[in-house]
C-alpha cells in the first residue's frame, strides 16, 4: 500500500518472471495505474507477468473514492483507522482471488506497521499455499526487532529519553524507547500479533546485499536461525511515477554546480509535515549556505509532487526509507537521517553508527504513519546538520569515502555478481518448497483468525 514497497515488489515480480515462472501482481485500481504499463510492456515481449485486480473498499470503510494506498491519506484524525479498517476488507477478496487462481506460492509483503497480516498468515495458512516474505529492510532492522521482541531492554528503564544499549547483536547499538515504534513499545494485542507471525517468519528475501552488513546478514542466519536471500541492489529499478520536473533538466542545473555541492532533500512518498516544520526546513536549508534540490528561493530547486531519484548529489537529507538509503548507498551519496515512522529509525543507526555515512538531524520521538509530527526540528539543527556533511570536514571526507567504497561494492554485486546467483538460489528454493507446509501454532486469546501461522 506505500509505493516505496510497490517499487520493490514489481521489481522483484519482473525479475522472476523474466526467469521463467508465471507471476500474478495482486493489487488494487490506483497501484494497477501506477505499474500496468511497466507489466504490458514485459508481456509484449512474451514475459509470463499480468496483474490481477481488486477492488478497494474505500467508500465502504468511510473513506472518499479513489483514497487507496498510503500516500493518498490526508492528515485528518480518523483517516488512518478507516484505511486500515478497508485492508482488514480486503481479507475475504485475497481469499477468494487465491482460491480461483490456486498459485503454487505466495510472496507478501511484512509490514512493521501490520497493516495486513491474514496475507501471509490466515489466509496462506488456511489454504495451504506456501509462502515467502519480503522484507523491504535491512539485516540490521531485523536484528534491532528480534533482539528488542526477544529481551525488551525498553522496558525497565526509567525516562522515554534514556538511551539503552540494544543487546546480543553485532556493534554496541544505543536507541531510547522514544524512538521505538509503538507495537515494540508496548505489548497490546497488535504487538503480540506481531511477535507471533514475527517468530513465524522463517523464510524470506530482502533488497540487499551481503556485504553491506555481514555482520547483521551472518546474525540472521546464525544466531536468529533463519534462511534470507539478499537480491539487491538493482542495477535499473522500476519507476512508477512519473517525476514531477524533467531529470534532464534537474541534471542541467546540477551541471551548473560544483561536483557534490548539492543537497538531495527528500522524505519519500508518505511523509508529510506541517507548516511550521516545512517552514523550518526551508530556512535551515537556505541558512546552510549549501545548494539544494527540494525548496525555494533561488538557491534551491523545488520539486513539486514526485522527485526524480537519487542523481549525482553530494548529499541527502532522508526519512531512513529502506529504498531510498538504498539508492543512496548505490549512488555513494552520505546522508542527513531525519527518521519518522515504521522501522526507520533503525536504519537511521545503521546509516550513522554502523556504516558510519551520515549524521543524524537528532530527531529523537517515533511517529505514527499518518500521525502528526510529535517534535519540531529546528532550523538551527537542520543548518548545523547539512553544514557538518557538506562542509567538507574531516569527517565528510571519511564519510564520502566510506559510502564511495559501498557504491563500488554495490555495483559490482549488480553486475555479475551476487544478486543474480542469490535469484537463482531463490528460485531454485522457490521450487523445491512449493508444497511443503509447516503450521505454528499461537495463542492469541480471542481472536480466532490467528490461531494457526504458516510459513
Ligand atoms: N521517490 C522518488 N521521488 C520522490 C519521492 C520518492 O523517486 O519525490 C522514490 C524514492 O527514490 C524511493 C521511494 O520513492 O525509491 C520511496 O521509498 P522509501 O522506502 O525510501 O520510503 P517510503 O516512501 O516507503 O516511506
Amino acid at each position: 500500500m506505500g509505493q516505496g514497497h510497490l517499487i520493490p515488489t514489481v521489481d522483484t515480480a519482473r525479475l522472476l518472471a523474466i526467469r521463467g515462472l508465471k507471476v500474478t501482481i495482486l493489487t488494487i485500481p490506483l497501484n494497477e495505474l501506477h505499474i500496468s504499463h511497466i507489466v504490458e510492456r514485459d508481456r509484449r515481449s512474451g514475459i509470463q507477468i499480468r496483474i490481477h485486480q481488486t477492488r478497494f473498499p474505500s467508500v465502504e470503510a468511510g473513506l472518499p473514492e479513489g483514497c487507496e494506498n498510503a500516500s493518498s491519506i490526508s492528515d485528518q484524525p480518523d483517516m488512518l483507522a478507516k484505511f486500515l479498517k478497508a485492508l482488514s476488507m480486503l481479507q475475504q477478496p485475497f481469499e477468494e482471488i487465491l482460491q480461483e487462481l490456486r498459485p503454487d506460492y505466495v510472496i507478501s509483503i511484512w509490514d512493521h506497521n501490520m497493516f495486513y497480516p491474514w496475507a501471509s498468515t490466515v489466509v496462506v495458512g488456511k489454504l495451504g499455499i506456501p509462502r515467502l516474505i519480503f522484507h523491504g529492510t535491512s539485516f540490521f532492522t531485523l536484528c534491532a526487532i528480534d533482539s528488542l521482541t526477544r529481551y525488551k531492554p525498553h522496558a525497565n528503564i526509567v525516562s522515554d529519553m534514556e538511551a539503552f544499549v540494544v543487546p546480543s547483536i553485532p556493534y554496541q547499538i544505543e536507541m531510547t524507547r522514544s524512538q521505538l515504534p509503538d507495537d515494540i513499545k508496548e505489548l497490546n494485542n497488535i504487538g503480540e500479533l506481531h511477535t507471533c507471525i514475527w517468530k513465524s517468519d522463517e523464510r524470506c528475501y530482502l533488497n540487499n546485499f551481503f556485504d553491506l552488513e555481514p555482520a547483521y546478514a551472518e546474525h540472521y542466519w546464525k544466531v536468529m536461525g533463519r534462511q534470507a536471500w539478499h537480491i539487491g541492489p538493482k542495477a535499473q529499478r522500476g519507476n512508477i511515477n512519473k517525476a514531477n520536473i524533467d531529470a534532464n533538466e534537474c541534471l542541467r542545473w546540477l551541471d551548473s554546480k560544483k561536483p557534490d555541492s548539492v543537497l538531495l532533500v527528500c522524505f519519500g512518498s508518505m511523509s508529510r509535515f506541517s507548516n511550521t516544520q516545512l517552514h523550518e526546513i526551508a530556512m535551515g536549508l537556505e541558512d546552510s549556505g549549501h545548494s539544494f534540490i527540494w525548496a525555494m528561493e533561488g538557491k534551491g530547486l523545488i520539486v513539486r509532487g514526485w522527485a526524480p531519484k537519487v542523481l549525482t548529489v553530494g548529499g541527502f537529507v532522508t526519512h531512513c526509507g529502506w529504498n531510498s538509503i538504498l539508492e543512496s548507498i548505490s549512488a555513494g551519496v552520505p546522508m542527513i537521517t531525519w527518521p519518522l515512522f515504521a522501522e526507520q529509525f533503525y536504519n537511521e543507526k545503521l546509516v550513522t553508527m554502523v556504516l558510519k555515512i551520515g549524521v543524524e538531524v537528532g530527531v529523537k520521538t517515533w511517529t505514527i504513519f499518518g500521525g502528526e509530527e510529535k517534535e519540531l526540528v529546528k532550523r538551527d539543527a537542520i543548518k548545523e546538520a547539512v553544514r557538518r556533511l557538506m562542509d567538507s570536514g574531516e569527517e565528510t571526507v571519511g564519510m564520502r569515502s566510506r559510502a564511495r567504497k559501498l557504491k563500488e561494492m554495490a555495483r559490482r554485486i549488480q553486475i555479475g555478481g551476487s544478486a543474480d546467483s542469490e535469484l537463482t538460489a531463490l528460485i531454485e528454493d522457490l521450487k523445491l518448497h512449493k508444497r511443503s507446509i509447516y503450521i505454528w501454532p499461537c495463542n492469541l486469546g480471542e481472536n480466532k483468525y490467528f490461531q494457526l501461522l504458516l510459513f
